[in-house]
Protein backbone atom coordinates (compact mmCIF):
# COMPACT_ATOMS: atom_id res chain seq x y z
CA UNK A 1 0.00 0.00 0.00
CA UNK A 2 1.30 3.06 -0.77
CA UNK A 3 2.25 5.73 1.87
CA UNK A 4 -0.64 8.59 2.19
CA UNK A 5 0.14 11.76 1.88
CA UNK A 6 -1.27 13.99 4.65
CA UNK A 7 -0.73 17.58 3.51
CA UNK A 8 1.22 19.33 1.04
CA UNK A 9 2.67 23.05 2.67
CA UNK A 10 3.72 25.82 0.67
CA UNK A 11 6.97 27.16 1.53
CA UNK A 12 6.33 29.53 4.37
CA UNK A 13 5.96 33.38 3.38
CA UNK A 14 8.62 34.45 5.86
CA UNK A 15 12.96 33.93 5.54
CA UNK A 16 14.62 34.73 8.86
CA UNK A 17 18.42 35.45 9.11
CA UNK A 18 20.51 33.26 11.65
CA UNK A 19 23.32 35.36 11.88
CA UNK A 20 23.95 37.16 9.19
CA UNK A 21 25.24 34.01 6.88
CA UNK A 22 21.74 32.38 6.47
CA UNK A 23 18.46 33.47 4.88
CA UNK A 24 16.14 30.55 6.23
CA UNK A 25 12.98 29.57 5.87
CA UNK A 26 11.84 27.22 8.54
CA UNK A 27 9.50 24.78 8.10
CA UNK A 28 8.56 23.62 11.45
CA UNK A 29 9.10 26.44 13.91
CA UNK A 30 8.54 25.15 17.66
CA UNK A 31 5.20 25.63 18.23
CA UNK A 32 3.81 24.20 15.57
CA UNK A 33 1.33 20.82 15.56
CA UNK A 34 3.52 19.62 12.61
CA UNK A 35 5.75 18.71 15.49
CA UNK A 36 4.58 15.46 16.50
CA UNK A 37 4.60 14.48 12.85
CA UNK A 38 7.81 15.17 11.59
CA UNK A 39 9.86 13.71 14.91
CA UNK A 40 12.59 13.17 15.44
CA UNK A 41 13.27 15.84 13.63
CA UNK A 42 12.81 19.31 15.38
CA UNK A 43 14.01 21.52 12.75
CA UNK A 44 14.27 22.04 9.21
CA UNK A 45 15.88 25.42 7.82
CA UNK A 46 15.87 25.76 4.26
CA UNK A 47 18.24 28.24 3.06
CA UNK A 48 17.28 28.68 -0.51
CA UNK A 49 19.85 29.06 -3.25
CA UNK A 50 21.06 33.06 -2.20
CA UNK A 51 23.79 34.97 -3.64
CA UNK A 52 25.02 37.29 -0.42
CA UNK A 53 27.72 38.73 -2.29
CA UNK A 54 31.82 38.57 -2.20
CA UNK A 55 32.52 39.46 1.71
CA UNK A 56 36.29 39.88 3.04
CA UNK A 57 34.59 38.80 6.73
CA UNK A 58 32.75 35.28 6.00
CA UNK A 59 29.30 35.45 7.10
CA UNK A 60 27.79 33.69 9.71
CA UNK A 61 26.68 32.37 12.82
CA UNK A 62 29.39 33.44 15.72
CA UNK A 63 29.50 31.26 19.19
CA UNK A 64 26.51 29.60 20.88
CA UNK A 65 25.54 26.40 22.24
CA UNK A 66 23.74 23.27 21.84
CA UNK A 67 22.41 20.55 24.21
CA UNK A 68 20.48 17.86 23.81
CA UNK A 69 20.16 17.01 20.01
CA UNK A 70 22.23 16.71 16.76
CA UNK A 71 22.30 19.07 14.41
CA UNK A 72 22.86 18.42 10.20
CA UNK A 73 24.00 20.78 8.15
CA UNK A 74 23.73 19.90 4.14
CA UNK A 75 25.30 21.86 1.94
CA UNK A 76 23.51 22.49 -1.72
CA UNK A 77 25.57 25.05 -3.36
CA UNK A 78 28.85 27.02 -1.47
CA UNK A 79 30.93 25.82 1.83
CA UNK A 80 30.23 25.96 5.25
CA UNK A 81 33.40 26.30 7.98
CA UNK A 82 32.75 24.88 11.35
CA UNK A 83 34.81 25.08 14.60
CA UNK A 84 33.55 23.50 17.91
CA UNK A 85 34.16 23.11 21.85
CA UNK A 86 35.23 19.71 21.24
CA UNK A 87 38.20 20.47 18.92
CA UNK A 88 36.66 19.27 15.79
CA UNK A 89 36.49 21.26 12.77
CA UNK A 90 35.82 21.12 9.09
CA UNK A 91 34.64 22.51 5.50
CA UNK A 92 31.49 21.20 3.53
CA UNK A 93 31.10 21.94 -0.02
CA UNK A 94 28.25 20.74 -2.23
CA UNK A 95 27.01 17.13 -1.34
CA UNK A 96 28.99 17.23 1.80
CA UNK A 97 27.27 16.97 5.17
CA UNK A 98 28.26 17.49 8.57
CA UNK A 99 26.24 15.86 11.11
CA UNK A 100 26.88 17.40 14.49
CA UNK A 101 26.29 15.52 17.98
CA UNK A 102 25.90 18.07 20.80
CA UNK A 103 24.82 15.51 22.78
CA UNK A 104 26.14 16.56 26.58
CA UNK A 105 26.61 20.39 25.37
CA UNK A 106 28.96 21.61 22.70
CA UNK A 107 29.58 25.21 21.57
CA UNK A 108 30.38 25.93 17.96
CA UNK A 109 30.38 28.68 15.21
CA UNK A 110 28.90 28.04 11.47
CA UNK A 111 30.76 30.65 8.04
CA UNK A 112 30.71 30.54 5.14
CA UNK A 113 33.91 29.28 4.01
CA UNK A 114 36.47 32.09 3.62
CA UNK A 115 37.39 31.70 -0.36
CA UNK A 116 33.55 31.11 -1.06
CA UNK A 117 32.83 34.17 1.11
CA UNK A 118 35.35 36.08 -0.70
CA UNK A 119 34.51 35.44 -4.18
CA UNK A 120 30.35 35.21 -3.65
CA UNK A 121 28.06 33.45 -5.18
CA UNK A 122 24.85 31.29 -4.68
CA UNK A 123 24.62 29.78 -1.22
CA UNK A 124 21.97 27.04 -1.04
CA UNK A 125 21.93 24.76 2.41
CA UNK A 126 19.90 22.95 5.03
CA UNK A 127 19.88 22.15 8.53
CA UNK A 128 18.17 20.10 10.39
CA UNK A 129 17.64 19.58 14.01
CA UNK A 130 17.44 15.69 14.98
CA UNK A 131 16.21 14.69 18.55
CA UNK A 132 17.91 12.47 20.73
CA UNK A 133 15.73 10.34 22.92
CA UNK A 134 16.45 10.87 26.86
CA UNK A 135 18.57 7.88 27.01
CA UNK A 136 21.14 9.36 25.09
CA UNK A 137 20.61 13.25 25.53
CA UNK A 138 24.03 13.44 27.56
CA UNK A 139 26.01 11.16 24.87
CA UNK A 140 29.36 12.65 24.34
CA UNK A 141 29.93 15.57 21.32
CA UNK A 142 30.81 13.74 18.42
CA UNK A 143 31.44 15.12 14.42
CA UNK A 144 30.80 13.18 11.46
CA UNK A 145 32.06 14.90 8.32
CA UNK A 146 30.21 13.29 5.30
CA UNK A 147 31.99 14.19 2.17
CA UNK A 148 29.94 13.74 -1.10
CA UNK A 149 32.84 11.23 -2.78
CA UNK A 150 32.65 9.09 -0.20
CA UNK A 151 28.68 8.92 0.69
CA UNK A 152 26.54 6.12 0.08
CA UNK A 153 24.96 5.77 -3.22
CA UNK A 154 22.24 4.47 -4.59
CA UNK A 155 22.09 4.73 -8.92
CA UNK A 156 18.40 5.45 -9.84
CA UNK A 157 17.78 2.97 -13.16
CA UNK A 158 17.53 4.04 -16.80
CA UNK A 159 20.02 7.26 -15.92
CA UNK A 160 17.25 8.57 -13.94
CA UNK A 161 20.03 10.13 -11.20
CA UNK A 162 21.43 8.63 -7.70
CA UNK A 163 20.52 9.28 -3.74
CA UNK A 164 23.01 9.77 -1.50
CA UNK A 165 22.38 8.17 1.06
CA UNK A 166 22.88 10.53 4.60
CA UNK A 167 21.40 8.03 7.13
CA UNK A 168 19.38 4.91 6.83
CA UNK A 169 18.70 2.43 4.91
CA UNK A 170 17.11 2.88 0.87
CA UNK A 171 16.65 -0.32 -0.28
CA UNK A 172 19.05 -2.23 0.73
CA UNK A 173 21.98 0.69 0.81
CA UNK A 174 22.95 1.32 4.65
CA UNK A 175 23.80 5.74 5.18
CA UNK A 176 26.84 6.75 5.73
CA UNK A 177 26.05 8.69 9.28
CA UNK A 178 25.62 6.82 12.48
CA UNK A 179 22.50 7.79 14.60
CA UNK A 180 20.57 6.83 17.41
CA UNK A 181 17.58 5.98 16.45
CA UNK A 182 15.99 4.48 13.18
CA UNK A 183 16.69 7.59 10.77
CA UNK A 184 16.32 8.07 6.90
CA UNK A 185 18.21 11.02 5.43
CA UNK A 186 18.14 10.68 1.36
CA UNK A 187 19.72 13.24 -0.75
CA UNK A 188 17.69 13.04 -4.02
CA UNK A 189 19.09 14.31 -7.08
CA UNK A 190 16.69 13.26 -9.86
CA UNK A 191 17.23 13.39 -13.59
CA UNK A 192 14.31 14.08 -15.55
CA UNK A 193 11.94 11.56 -16.14
CA UNK A 194 14.11 9.33 -13.19
CA UNK A 195 12.26 7.21 -10.97
CA UNK A 196 12.58 6.32 -7.29
CA UNK A 197 10.50 3.51 -5.78
CA UNK A 198 11.25 2.58 -2.00
CA UNK A 199 9.42 1.51 1.34
CA UNK A 200 9.47 2.73 4.51
CA UNK A 201 7.88 1.51 7.44
CA UNK A 202 4.21 3.04 8.33
CA UNK A 203 5.90 3.73 11.74
CA UNK A 204 8.28 6.41 10.38
CA UNK A 205 7.28 9.59 10.25
CA UNK A 206 7.82 10.64 7.08
CA UNK A 207 8.44 14.34 4.63
CA UNK A 208 10.10 15.52 1.68
CA UNK A 209 11.19 19.03 0.44
CA UNK A 210 11.59 20.04 -3.07
CA UNK A 211 14.97 21.58 -3.16
CA UNK A 212 14.94 22.52 -6.75
CA UNK A 213 13.05 21.09 -10.00
CA UNK A 214 9.07 19.58 -9.80
CA UNK A 215 8.38 15.66 -9.06
CA UNK A 216 5.02 13.39 -8.61
CA UNK A 217 4.78 11.95 -5.06
CA UNK A 218 2.41 9.09 -4.82
CA UNK A 219 0.56 10.63 -7.51
CA UNK A 220 0.55 14.52 -6.38
CA UNK A 221 2.56 17.13 -8.04
CA UNK A 222 5.18 18.39 -5.46
CA UNK A 223 6.33 21.97 -6.88
CA UNK A 224 9.42 24.05 -6.00
CA UNK A 225 9.84 24.33 -2.31
CA UNK A 226 6.80 22.86 -1.44
CA UNK A 227 6.95 20.04 1.62
CA UNK A 228 4.90 16.85 1.63
CA UNK A 229 4.11 15.24 4.49
CA UNK A 230 2.59 11.91 4.80
CA UNK A 231 0.20 9.81 7.23
CA UNK A 232 1.52 7.08 9.10
CA UNK A 233 -0.21 4.92 7.02
CA UNK A 234 1.24 2.56 4.10
CA UNK A 235 4.77 1.45 3.02
CA UNK A 236 5.52 2.54 -0.17
CA UNK A 237 6.44 5.89 -2.14
CA UNK A 238 7.55 6.32 -5.65
CA UNK A 239 9.04 9.79 -7.03
CA UNK A 240 8.89 10.56 -10.30
CA UNK A 241 10.87 13.81 -11.93
CA UNK A 242 9.06 15.79 -14.07
CA UNK A 243 12.13 17.65 -14.62
CA UNK A 244 16.08 17.45 -13.11
CA UNK A 245 15.13 17.85 -9.46
CA UNK A 246 16.95 17.90 -6.09
CA UNK A 247 14.56 16.36 -3.33
CA UNK A 248 15.33 15.69 0.37
CA UNK A 249 13.71 12.61 1.91
CA UNK A 250 13.50 12.16 6.41
CA UNK A 251 11.65 9.74 8.11
CA UNK A 252 12.28 7.93 11.45
CA UNK A 253 10.51 6.44 14.29
CA UNK A 254 8.96 8.94 16.56
CA UNK A 255 10.66 10.33 19.92
CA UNK A 256 7.48 9.84 22.01
CA UNK A 257 9.09 11.61 24.82
CA UNK A 258 8.39 14.95 26.20
CA UNK A 259 10.22 17.91 24.50
CA UNK A 260 11.40 21.05 26.55
CA UNK A 261 13.32 23.80 24.49
CA UNK A 262 14.78 26.64 24.67
CA UNK A 263 16.71 28.08 21.91
CA UNK A 264 19.36 25.92 21.42
CA UNK A 265 18.74 23.03 24.01
CA UNK A 266 16.20 20.71 23.89
CA UNK A 267 15.78 18.71 27.06
CA UNK A 268 12.99 16.60 28.48
CA UNK A 269 11.84 18.81 31.40
CA UNK A 270 12.01 22.22 32.66
CA UNK A 271 14.77 21.14 35.20
CA UNK A 272 17.11 19.79 32.85
CA UNK A 273 16.50 23.04 30.64
CA UNK A 274 17.97 25.23 33.56
CA UNK A 275 21.03 22.93 34.46
CA UNK A 276 21.89 23.25 30.60
CA UNK A 277 21.61 27.24 31.08
CA UNK A 278 23.72 27.14 34.37
CA UNK A 279 26.10 24.80 32.65
CA UNK A 280 26.35 26.90 29.75
CA UNK A 281 26.67 30.32 31.80
CA UNK A 282 29.67 28.40 34.19
CA UNK A 283 31.41 27.21 31.01
CA UNK A 284 31.25 23.35 31.45
CA UNK A 285 30.54 23.35 27.37
CA UNK A 286 33.93 24.00 26.94
CA UNK A 287 35.87 27.26 25.33
CA UNK A 288 35.89 28.30 21.61
CA UNK A 289 37.70 31.74 20.14
MN1 LIG B 1 24.39 25.92 15.65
Amino acid sequence: MQKVISKIFDRPSRYGMVGDGFRVFNYFPSGNPIRTQVSPFLMLDFNPAFDFGPSETPRGVDVHPHKGFETVTIAYKGSVAHHDSSGNSGVIHPGDVQWMTAGAGILHKEYHEKNFAQNGGPFEMVQLWVNLPKAHKLTPPKYQALEAASMSKVMLPENGGYVNVIAGDLNGTKGSASTFTEINVFDIRMNSGGVLSTRVPASHNASLLVIDGNAVVNGQQAAKHQFVLFKNEGEEITIRANEDSVLLFLSGIPINEPIAQYGPFVMNTQEELQEAFHEYQSGKFGVLN
